[in-house]
């Protein structure tokens, strides 16, 4: 072969591995091909994206500080699960309003990441979920992010959904089904204006709601009201079930919080969630896939 087309021949496999490094250019890449796309709609190639090869994935966990590379989420179920209310969490007349759960009804060896409030705003952890492929879904409540939407404007661009967490954050069975119905649909008005999409998914702050609560939410487009069945900070993790332990399908929750808040940043928050998740063998998946 003249060394022309050789150079050639390189170049090309490089790319089909999906450009593993200077030093193994010819090596096929262990994982999916990057460049069998899907038809570009928004999510599958948000799913696809977040199929990197093993290689890439374990080279961002190792530049994140990751001890274990994150495990595979699995396709998303064709058919989604039946969501209703957690035993214990309903409220009188629920029949129609959106259900209040902990977890999602599924084998798959899966968890999901929420955040929620939106205080701290820190770039570097955009740029770690988005080279980590890490799915997470925001629940914002706009007194925190109303000085800077364009930060979740971007994070909306890489992919997460972004959600309703009322306008000031307080306690809603405190008030009235008017002033509930202001907090949470004044949120929906608020996000798709400033953030460009209504949220389906609503979070009551605290985990505090009652019937007016789920009404109200239900009248300007909520279809559901997770919770969590796990909290994780930056040094530890908080239980909901007595055996303290993480289950499939369940819902983690964790707040935009920084070093002033709890002692680490918010890649230090991750690199504990991630840990406790990848040793007990599960992946984190995308909540609204499985809605
Ligand atoms: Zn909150």
């Amino acid at each position: 072969m003249a060394p022309r087309a050789a150079v050639a021949v390189l170049a090309l496999a490089a790319l089909a591995s999906g450009c593993a490094g200077a030093d193994s250019p010819v090596r096929p890449a262990p994982g999916p091909q990057p460049l069998k796309a899907p038809p570009a709609r928004a999510l599958d190639s948000y799913a696809s994206k977040l199929r990197l090869s093993l290689a890439a994935r374990a080279a961002a966990a190792k530049r994140w500080g990751l001890t274990k590379t994150p495990l595979t989420a699995p396709a998303p179920p064709v058919k989604k699960p039946v969501i209703t209310f957690r035993k214990g969490f309903e409220v009188t007349d629920g029949e129609g309003l959106p259900p209040v759960f902990t977890t999602v009804p599924t084998k798959d060896k899966v968890v999901f990441l929420t955040i929620d409030d939106g205080a701290e705003k820190d770039p570097a952890f955009l740029r770690m979920m988005s080279d980590l492929k890490i799915p997470y879904t925001a629940f914002l409540s706009n007194y925190l992010v109303e000085d800077d939407y364009g930060y979740f404007r971007e994070m909306r661009r890489q992919g997460v959904t972004l959600n309703n967490h009322t306008l000031t954050h307080p306690y809603l069975p405190g008030l009235s089904y008017e002033e509930q119905e202001h907090e949470i649909c004044g949120m929906q008005d608020i996000m798709e204006k400033r953030l460009g999409k209504r949220p389906a998914l609503f979070r009551p702050p605290y985990g505090n709601y009652n019937g007016d609560t789920l009404r109200a939410a239900r009248s300007c487009g909520i279809k559901y009201a997770p919770i969590w069945n796990e909290e994780v900070f930056v040094d530890h993790w908080e239980y909901r079930e007595t055996d303290q332990s993480l289950h499939p399908g369940d819902i983690v929750l964790t707040h935009f919080r920084g070093k002033e808040d709890w002692q680490g940043t918010m890649p230090d928050m991750i690199r504990r969630f991630m840990e406790k998740v990848t040793d007990e063998g599960y992946a984190v998946a995308r909540l609204e896939d499985y809605l």
